[in-house]
């Protein structure tokens, strides 16, 4: 888990790499299962088709289909899954079920000032889709895109307010799955304002020793 801006996508990649075990989001899992046509595939097509949030037993059902694929028996990597403590405790009788116990479960922190800095200074080019950041990488003119000289604007979704809304609803949303897992034993929170490299050695050691 991390919030927005945190980093979590680069480190899960990273891991990808390192571990050579599937990454499991919910976002792609919702897509696979809906793609196969598989009965929960199905439902959670006419949730999405009608703009609405896909119900925790669907979810819960998918995720299970997918760690039962030949893939998994290495292990593999939950992005997104669980966000509330009715899914975790789902997710725990599920994996009880199959014989599977979670080995970590990983924070990838940052401050709200950093992330706000980090994502309301997102920009992007109306017409090629290259990012920049107002701070860290701006265009070499003023809001036009270095690549093609296209508009460099801010999505909605980036501006300030909307940022710290965004943290605020991720924030109520995380601390009591942060609480559940603590009083099991396997929450572990990483730093993640330190370099890109040195957050991921964090979580290769956390990953690889015996006590978070
Ligand atoms: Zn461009």
């Amino acid at each position: 888990m991390g919030p927005p801006g945190a980093g979590k996508g680069t480190q899960a990649a990273k891991l990808i790499d390192h571990l050579h075990v599937p990454h499991i989001s919910t976002g792609d899992m919702f897509r696979a299962a809906v793609k196969e046509g598989t009965d929960l595939g199905k439902k959670a097509k006419e949730y999405m088709d009608a703009g609405k949030l896909v119900p925790d037993e669907v979810t819960i059902g998918i995720v299970k289909e997918r760690l039962m694929k030949p893939d998994c028996i290495k292990g593999f990597i939950l992005d997104g899954f669980p966000r509330t403590v009715i899914q975790a405790e789902a997710l725990d009788k599920s994996l009880a079920d199959m014989n599977i116990k979670l080995d970590r479960v990983v924070n990838i922190s940052a401050s709200d000032d950093e992330l706000v800095e980090r994502l309301a200074g997102r920009r992007v080019c109306k017409a090629c889709g290259q990012p920049y950041h107002s701070k860290y990488s701006p265009p070499a003119c003023e809001n036009t895109c270095d690549k093609c000289q296209g508009e460099v604007y801010q999505r909605a979704d980036d501006k300030e307010e909307t940022v710290k809304k965004r943290l605020d609803v991720y924030h109520a949303q995380t601390k009591p799955l942060i609480d559940y897992y603590s009083k099991r034993g396997l929450y572990v929170e990483i730093n993640g304002e330190q370099h890109i490299d040195k957050v991921f050695l964090d979580l290769c050691q956390s990953l690889a020793s015996e006590n978070p």
